[in-house]
């Protein structure tokens, strides 16, 4: 492949000018959004072929996908209404009568028909089963071969497999990027990674995932792109970092005599994990510039009580706190609890959600308490709680000094930004009761620092967990049944299969009549998302009360709902849920001194699912659980980047090079140590690759 003498193609020539490219190309390559060469560059293989031997025609069927090479002896198409199927037999190598058949299906799939033809050379990728007698693939992917010289780009090697999409099949994709890599002169590339950390230079990493000479090639090309990609990532993260550290804020300076009374006021004392995140948020409030504070704990580590001491700090120091739940029924508790715990400090505590605020526009509930001795400007609220409502409109607080975002995973990175954009920077304090797995801590969260509650606090019951399959549930209903007796309460957990509001509704109606059957004599209650907040308050506070003693929720229930005389928790089809997901849920069981019961009843459809939920009856570690789940779903992006406000993944994979992500990681760290606002010139290049992936190196302030 040598460079064109006449045609210089670098990364930024627009596709339309690369030789050799036709018009249906062109517009195949437009459909995906590729405009570059150095846009098509990037549009990374999503898995290859190999195309140097093709596997042998199967005989059974296989759990694994195979790649075969055939020629098509007969298609059907056999329609029924607006319904079809087509079927075409396809026959191994030259085909002769002995050769083995393979059919393939389409189901409702009308173009496919017009694509394949008796003759026809094709290579075909898919999972082969058992149907009747004959071997089957169902919806193969497939490609037909021919004998011109394109051979060369699509058979007898490491074949590439691009994403595609419509009207931009992957054989115009890859016949593109051979073209482009033709005539690319490699010497234009620009080399981003620091030297010295990768062997390959950045060109042959390109020409090689595109094309690898083997495998081995391949992943080397890969090493290469993805510590390039997670390293650009990191840039930008410690650009964040470093620019919300430099801008001013406010420095809130306090004796914590507030916090002091509060904790007196209390029958226990804080955990020795408490009191050391509370001295560094303090140190992070006394300092002039804004905070940005991680707080992890898993559920039940006493985080709220950690949060109202930091918020009475920022009261003390003359402003206002704010703290901001993710539903309404959270937000109601934290107000509750609040009210109770603040009025003997003379405290003015304001509740603000979307209903409340519609049902009062002016006037926000309001304690009646006094106010007290700390100064508030008339009308005001000492300290605020909500929902995300708070930041639409006008806060009404004219010194908001401290913001605490509870449960993060339910706020997007534009919610966070949306509070920073509203004057000076607050402190803003983000709590979370997921445990972040290390790689996703470093990126979704990686503009925070991290404080950790490793500590639980005493006295609390343990919590027996039991996975058992459907042919258990009578045992379980009679167990949970000797628990009511005994006077404790008990959550029982349905998974929603359907959005829409019909279904839901309905599922719930079934559901509910289903356990108030097996638990008659006792009080149950319906909780799930589509009940109006009113109600829910309502539902909530009876059951707090102990007037309700069972709970038939969805995962409504899942953050935050602190009900300690409440010990079994009963999930049914457990298998549709996450793993994280069953551990939060698992965290509104003991909270009290009883031991408490966690019961995973799977469906009878489970299978191989039930098996990856063992995990959860050998351990309560949310930091194992959350690897564990990461592992499982196969990470890729997951919230990763979505959350964080960076463009998605094209390479990396969190699961699987999380080694490359901490490395990624040092790196940038080292490079903003030796040079904070990337002035040398040797560090332009940095520079400028962040801003041609759509990341300022510097981001504008709010
Ligand atoms: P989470 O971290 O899940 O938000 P919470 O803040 O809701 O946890 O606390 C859970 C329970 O633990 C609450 O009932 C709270 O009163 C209690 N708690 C908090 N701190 C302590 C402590 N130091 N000692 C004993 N109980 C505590
Ligand atoms: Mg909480």
């Amino acid at each position: 492949m040598s460079p064109d003498p006449v045609t210089r193609i670098t990364p930024g020539t627009p596709l339309g000018e690369v030789p050799g490219l036709t018009t249906p190309q062109l517009r195949a390559l437009g459909r995906l959004d590729l405009a570059t060469v150095g846009d098509l560059l990037a549009h990374y293989p999503r898995r290859y072929e190999d195309r140097t031997r093709f596997d042998r025609f199967p005989e059974h069927p296989t759990g694994d996908p195979v790649c075969v090479s055939g020629t098509v002896v007969k298609t059907t198409l056999r329609r029924f209404g607006r319904r079809s199927i087509f079927e075409a037999t396809i026959q191994e190598g030259e085909a002769n009568a002995l050769s083995p058949l393979l059919v393939c299906r389409w189901f409702n799939l009308h173009y496919i028909g017009k694509a394949i033809h008796t003759g026809q050379r094709l290579v075909l990728h898919g999972r082969p089963k058992l149907q009747g007698k004959r071997l089957c693939i169902d919806h193969p992917e497939f490609e037909p071969v021919g004998n011109d010289d394109e051979t060369l780009i699509h058979l007898n090697r490491i074949t590439p497999v691009h994403p595609a999409g419509e009207g931009a099949g992957t054989r115009a994709i890859r016949a593109a990027v051979f073209r482009v890599l033709e005539h690319l002169d490699d010497d234009s590339v620009p080399e981003i990674l620091p030297g010295g950390c990768n062997p390959l230079r950045r060109a042959e990493a390109l020409r090689a995932i595109h094309f690898p000479e083997n495998v081995p090639a391949m992943e080397a090309a890969r090493d290469h792109l993805v510590l390039l990609e997670f390293f650009l990532m990191q840039l930008h993260l410690a650009a964040r970092r470093r620019e919300i550290g430099l801008s001013p804020g406010q420095s809130m300076r306090s004796p914590g005599k507030l916090a002091q009374a509060l904790a007196a006021n209390l029958p226990f004392p804080l955990t020795g994990a408490q009191q050391k995140v509370r001295t560094e948020i303090r140190r992070d409030m006394d300092s002039p510039h804004p905070m940005h504070r991680l707080l992890q704990g898993d559920v039940g580590s006493g985080k709220t009580l950690v949060a109202l001491c930091a918020m009475l700090d920022a009261v003390e120091a003359g402003h206002q706190a704010i703290l901001m739940a993710p539903t309404q029924i959270l937000a109601e508790q934290h107000y509750a609890l609040f009210r109770r715990l603040l009025a003997p400090l003379r405290l003015r505590v304001a509740l603000r959600t979307g209903t409340r605020r519609e049902s009062s526009p002016e006037m926000p509930l309001f304690d009646a308490a006094e106010p007290s001795g700390v100064s508030c400007p008339a009308g005001e609220p000492h300290l605020l709680v909500g929902t995300h409502a708070l930041l639409h409109g006008e806060s009404g607080l004219s010194r908001p000094g401290l913001f605490v975002i509870d449960e993060q995973h339910k706020f997007g990175v534009g919610q966070r930004a949306a509070l920073v954009s509203k004057g000076v920077r607050p402190d803003v304090l983000v709590m979370s009761a997921t445990p972040i797995p290390r790689t996703l801590a470093m990126t979704a969260y990686g503009d925070l620092d991290v404080s950790v509650l490793d500590e639980m606090p005493p006295g609390r019951g343990k919590i027996i967990t039991l996975l058992r399959d459907h042919t258990k549930l009578a045992e379980a209903v009679a167990f949970l049944r000797s628990k009511l007796e005994e006077g404790r309460q008990a959550y029982v957990v349905y998974p929603v299969i359907d959005e829409s509001e019909n279904l839901q509704v309905k599922t719930a109606a079934r559901e509910f009549g289903l356990w108030d059957g097996h638990l008659s004599g006792h009080r149950c209650e319906l909780l799930h998302g589509r009940i109006p907040a009113g109600e829910k308050d309502a539902i909530m506070s009876r059951f707090r009360s102990g007037e309700t003693q069972v709970l038939v929720a969805t995962t409504v229930i899942e953050v935050g709902i602190d009900v300690p005389n409440a010990t079994v928790l009963l999930v049914e089809n457990a298998e549709r849920f996450g793993l994280a997901q069953l551990h939060q849920l698992r965290g509104r069981i003991g909270r009290g001194e009883h031991k408490s019961w966690c019961i995973l009843l799977t469906g009878e459809q489970a299978g191989d699912a039930a098996a990856r939920l063992g995990i959860l009856e050998q351990t309560r570690d949310g930091f194992l659980i959350a690897e564990e789940d990461l592992r499982q779903r196969g990470a890729g992006d997951l919230l990763g980047t979505a959350q964080s406000g960076l463009p998605p993944l094209r390479i990396g994979d969190l699961g699987r090079d999380r080694a490359v992500m901490e490395r990624a990681r040092d790196m940038a760290i080292g490079i903003y140590r030796d040079d904070p606002s990337l002035a040398l010139p040797e560090n332009q290049r940095y520079v400028r690759a962040m801003r041609e992936q759509g990341m300022p190196a510097s981001p504008p302030t709010g």
